[in-house]
């Protein structure tokens, strides 16, 4: 099974990726403990990854009963947000801010208000070879359905002959990933803090019925004032119970996405786990030095009870634990109490919740910022002039793909 799973969904497909030395300062080391080798912690991204949708016609093929998907009702968009069309010729591009399968996302700078944003840019023709097209549509309905302090905050998105484009706030500290590896780990007040905000971004976007899916350190980025905001919505879905499809990044799998079992938003609460873990030792729970996927799905599958603990706070071990729980009925998060298992765990004793959410907290590092627009907490990527590409005219295969993705002359 975990053979034909591993066969299924592929290879790790993480890009290397160059450490820097600038812009983020290492926070105080913890004292090293034997069992997690930092020094085998790959310092690069670990790519996501996602099967062509398993639909409930494919699942039947196959003899399985499974009932069909429910239709979710439609999200709401935020009432709030205005619904401006932009186009490619509004803004100055200024450099790449990081790089994904089907493009780049760049910092930009408006010519009418001077402000810098993110811009996401996909190749269309890349998602509709890779079938990634429903995912893509729900990044963008996802994010427009959601504003919540600690979640990107997306202002329009608009396409041409190749490409679509998302507008985004320019979230300038850089990604948590870079601060953890940096880093090595973080001291425990640290970690609960950012444990805490992903907390309640999680519970805002369940609250919406919508599911996450690639929770990990590389998708959190941190704001000027160094309070996160989660992005790269591309596999997130509007979800009101079940679903099938094989996606996320292989450290950060439940066991029952790992066993082809239907599954729910119980997911990103394993994951909340498994993220706890490696901010606190540095590598998740069942890190594969060699990358191997099958040991790493036959680890996963075995369950938390395999995992060789560093010698953490009884309280975290204990929430990992619960969240890390192999049957998604008795995960915390996803039990009668919903999220207040969570809130109310007693590794999260100290915190404010209500002062937490209004960001009345202090984060714990703030990133040197020198001023708007400043990028050197993100990596350099090679430009190699892909911007000149953009806007090109060009024969449209695959538009009719993307109805919600506005056209916008140059
Ligand atoms: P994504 O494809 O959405 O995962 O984006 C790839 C990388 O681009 C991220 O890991 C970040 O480093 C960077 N990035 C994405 N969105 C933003 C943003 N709004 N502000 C700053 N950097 C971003």
């Amino acid at each position: 099974m975990i053979k034909r799973m591993t066969d299924k969904i592929g290879h790790f497909s993480g890009h290397p990726k160059q450490s820097s030395p600038r812009g983020l300062a290492s926070l105080p080391h913890t004292p090293s403990h034997a069992i997690v080798d930092i020094s085998v912690a790959a310092d690069y991204h670990r790519g996501s990854i996602s099967t062509e949708r398993t639909s409930s016609s494919e699942w039947s093929k196959r003899g399985d009963s499974f009932e069909a998907e429910p239709l979710p009702q439609p999200l709401p968009r935020v009432p709030s947000r205005s619904s401006a069309s932009y186009r490619l010729s509004d803004f100055m591009i200024q450099r790449t801010l990081g790089t994904g399968s089907f493009g780049r996302v760049h910092l930009v700078r408006s010519r009418h208000n001077l402000r810098f944003y993110a811009i996401k840019v996909l190749n269309k023709e890349k998602i509709v070879r890779t079938k990634q097209v429903e995912h893509t549509n729900n990044e963008k309905t996802m994010l427009e359905a959601v504003q919540h302090p600690f979640i990107i905050n997306l202002w329009g998105a608009f396409q041409d002959a190749s490409n679509l484009y998302m507008v985004m706030d320019f979230v300038p500290g850089g990604e948590l990933f870079t601060l953890l590896r940096r880093s090595n780990r973080f001291p425990d007040p640290v970690a609960k803090f950012y444990a805490a905000e992903v907390a309640l971004a999680l519970n805002h976007l369940h609250s919406l019925d919508i599911i996450y899916r690639d929770l990990k350190p590389e998708n959190i980025l941190l704001n000027h004032d160094g309070h996160i905001k989660i992005a790269d919505f591309g596999f997130s879905k509007h979800c009101t119970s079940v679903t099938w499809t094989l996606c996320g990044t292989p450290d950060y799998l439940a066991p029952e996405i790992i066993g082809q079992q239907r599954y729910n938003k119980s997911v990103d609460w394993y994951a909340l786990g498994v993220l706890i873990f490696e901010m606190l030792s540095g590598l998740p729970p069942y890190h594969q030095p060699d990358h191997n996927p099958v040991v790493l799905y036959e680890k996963i599958a075995r369950g938390p009870a395999f995992i060789r603990w560093p010698p953490f706070d009884s309280n975290v071990t204990d929430l990992i634990l619960r969240l890390m729980e192999s049957e998604p009925s008795k995960r915390y998060g996803n039990m009668r109490h919903g999220a207040d298992d969570v809130f109310k765990h007693p590794w999260f004793h100290e915190v404010n919740w209500d002062k937490l959410r209004n960001k009345e907290i202090t984060a714990p590092y703030l990133p040197k910022i020198t001023g708007d627009g400043d990028a050197s907490a993100f990596e350099r990527y090679p430009e190699e002039n892909v911007t000149s590409l953009y806007g090109l005219p060009a024969e449209d295969a695959w538009g009719h793909n993307f109805p919600n993705f506005e056209y916008t002359s140059n």
